[in-house]
């Protein structure tokens, strides 16, 4: 184990493929790998691209990569599908393929598709942003498809959430429904080369103005074409300035404080029996005992088994 860690802190990628995949099985080795990489991460920004299938987020984040690799930055991507239950699945797989051929050894790319819950889809992929942080990927770039439904457990991951949209196709209603408006930090207004552009900027800007942050940050809405290239420096020195405002330190507490929560739920959850889950669940089917009082009752029983000097 402690000769993956010095080989992916040497930033070796075939260390850095083997690790991430231990950490997607969630393998028993995996904890004790990110304990010892834990140390060196933290230096790292997190950008994360976020939209619907088909708005361009692909091609926004291999220009975004080039940007980075222009300014002389090591390039991390994680391509996050919640939709999809295959690592590597067809769509997916083929577009990281294609994001191959256009960026250079110095960008490590990884693709990650669901496997159980989002929220566990979402700790793994942190894990795997912590990893190549660790592994000194100095820009880490998460392209995660919006379900249109906990959009949230993913964008906690990121320190600036750019939310990518197009004008037409009833964009405008899935933008207000899902949760979009919420967590974008940055819209990326893509594909601007179509109709129907100036009124949805207006609409968007509408509902974004609407929307209560506590850090009184107003999203821009920033036009781009990223088949062209077009708007695309323009994007990324609003990615900056976001992230240079200096809101990172509460976001990353906040990030932490839901990452906690999920890797104590993961954690309780794989040592528990499953026949003892199944157990209660027949008795409380058959009204022999309230849940209420079994979950209570497990708590004790762990409470009992830490700390067995407390009363
Ligand atoms: P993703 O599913 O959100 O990652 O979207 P992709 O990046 O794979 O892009 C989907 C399709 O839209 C591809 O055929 C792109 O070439 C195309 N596309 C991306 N950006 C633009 C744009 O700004 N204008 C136009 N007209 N097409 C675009």
């Amino acid at each position: 184990m402690m000769s993956l860690v010095h080989r992916i802190l040497a930033g070796d990628p075939r260390a850095l493929a083997q690790a991430a995949t231990l950490i997607e099985n969630r393998s028993d080795e995996s904890t004790a790998l990110l304990q010892g990489l834990f140390a060196y991460s933290g230096r790292a920004l997190l950008i994360g691209f976020t939209g619907a299938p088909g708005v361009g987020k692909s091609t926004l984040v291999t220009q975004a990569a080039r940007l980075a690799r222009k300014d002389g930055h090591s390039v991390g991507i994680i391509a996050v599908d919640p939709t999809s239950p295959y690592s590597g699945g067809a769509l997916l797989g083929d577009r990281i393929r294609m994001m191959e051929h256009q960026v250079d050894s110095g960008v490590f790319i990884r693709s990650m598709a669901s496997r159980g819950s989002l929220g566990g889809l979402a700790a793994a992929a942190a894990d795997v942003a912590l990893l190549l942080d660790a592994a000194g990927r100095e820009i880490i770039l998460i392209e995660t498809v919006g379900t249109g439904q906990g959009e949230t457990a993913i964008s906690y991951l990121a320190d600036v959430t750019v939310v990518v949209i197009t004008p037409g196709f009833g964009d405008d209603v899935q933008a207000l429904k899902a949760g979009m408006l919420e967590i974008a930090d940055v819209f990326a207004l893509n594909k601007a080369d179509r109709p129907g552009t100036d009124s949805f900027e207006r609409e968007l800007k509408a509902g974004s103005s609407r929307v209560h942050r506590q850090d009184g940050w107003a999203p821009p809405v920033i036009r781009t074409i990223a088949t062209e290239g077009f708007g695309v420096e323009d994007l990324w020195s609003h990615i900056h300035a976001f992230h240079e405002v200096g809101r990172n330190t509460t976001r990353r507490v906040n990030a932490w404080a839901s990452r906690l929560a999920e890797m104590l739920r993961e954690r309780v959850l794989r040592d528990f029996p499953r026949c003892e889950l199944y157990r209660a669940a027949q008795e409380i089917v058959e009204h022999r005992r309230d849940p209420y009082t079994v979950v209570e009752e497990w708590l004790e029983r762990v409470r009992a088994c830490h700390c067995p000097g407390q009363s």
